[in-house]
């Protein structure tokens, strides 16, 4: 038998790098969460795989790289249409479909972007402009962190955490505006199609906005599910107990991940963690092998 991938370290499957809306290069953060005694690592841009040919090219040796994408989605819960991330571990990267929806993503936060922008100036908050966005999302597509900084740079909300409040991109602000995301079983059906591993991401992030019911989970199982992301640092102890019996009833695996940030959240790389008979089956499940450095 081979040895387990990440036997002997930590397995952090759900992270953030600059090629969306983290603040670590996808290169420093491979040599960084080696240090942090992380040996599996999963890098899960939002609606990219940008990051990926980078951070294999800066793996450690030993390290071990699980490419994947954490897909923004929607789904209807009655008539009420609420936003859920959904992981793609190990898709083909040069699958089309995947691709052309991944790229539909991108170009619908640049529209929202461009809208956050014209509703603020229209609100005589010149100083957020498109350009001064542009510089701070660098290339990656745009996420509200980085309209969060762009109102912090230009003095408009006084850190991070004001910006992601009412009065700007909080839940019921002004500037909290819509984009248009994947229907959650679409992306379940083409991340499977794609010979990736789909896995619901932070499922019970109720801090966050409004989750989804047991029901919707059960659709998703049914249209190919493979696995839940129960400890997540968004999750009390009673959301991961009530997550970890409905995986069990729905035969899905429980994944552990820090969903790092950098310096945009508090949590540490490592901070939460998969055990090594779930990633040996998550791997198995996918038709792509991971990146050994
Ligand atoms: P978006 O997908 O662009 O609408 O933005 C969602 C991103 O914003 C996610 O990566 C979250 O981690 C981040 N986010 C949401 N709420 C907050 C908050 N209150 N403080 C900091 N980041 C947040
Ligand atoms: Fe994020
Ligand atoms: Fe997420
Ligand atoms: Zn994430």
């Amino acid at each position: 038998m081979s040895p387990t991938p990440g036997a002997s370290g930590l397995i952090d499957l759900h992270t953030h790098s600059t090629a969306s809306d983290g603040t670590v290069a996808p290169g420093v953060l491979v040599r960084r969460a080696a240090e942090q005694g992380v040996t599996v690592l999963g890098l899960t841009d939002h609606d990219t795989l940008a990051g990926h040919d980078q951070a294999s090219a800066a793996l450690p040796p030993g390290m071990v790289l699980v490419p994947g994408v954490e897909i923004s989605c929607q789904v209807y819960e009655g008539d009420r249409l609420v936003s859920l991330h959904l992981l793609g571990y190990l898709p083909d990267p040069d699958d089309e479909p995947l691709s052309t929806a991944l790229a539909a993503l991108r170009a619908s936060r640049a529209d929202r972007a461009a809208a956050v922008v014209r509703a603020l100036q229209a609100d005589g908050h010149t100083g957020v402009t498109d350009q001064l966005v542009a510089e701070v999302a660098a290339g990656a597509p745009v996420g509200r962190p980085h309209l969060a900084a762009a109102l912090v740079h230009a003095g408009l909300a006084a850190d991070q955490q004001a910006a992601f409040g009412p009065d700007w991109l909080g839940p019921g602000g002004r500037y909290r505006l819509p984009k248009v995301d994947l229907p959650v079983m679409v992306a379940v059906r083409l991340v499977r199609a794609a010979g990736g591993v789909p896995v619901f991401a932070h499922p019970g992030a109720h801090r966050r906005g409004p989750t989804v019911s047991d029901e919707t989970i059960v659709a998703m199982a049914d249209a190919g599910l493979v696995g839940l992301e129960v400890d997540h640092p968004d999750h009390d102890p009673a959301t991961r107990a009530q997550l970890r019996r409905l995986a069990d009833q729905l035969k899905l695996l429980v994944t552990g991940s820090s969903d790092y940030h950098g310096s945009r959240k508090t949590t540490r790389l490592g901070q939460e963690c998969t055990d090594p008979a779930v990633l040996e089956q998550l791997l198995d499940r996918a038709a792509w092998p991971p990146v050994r450095g």
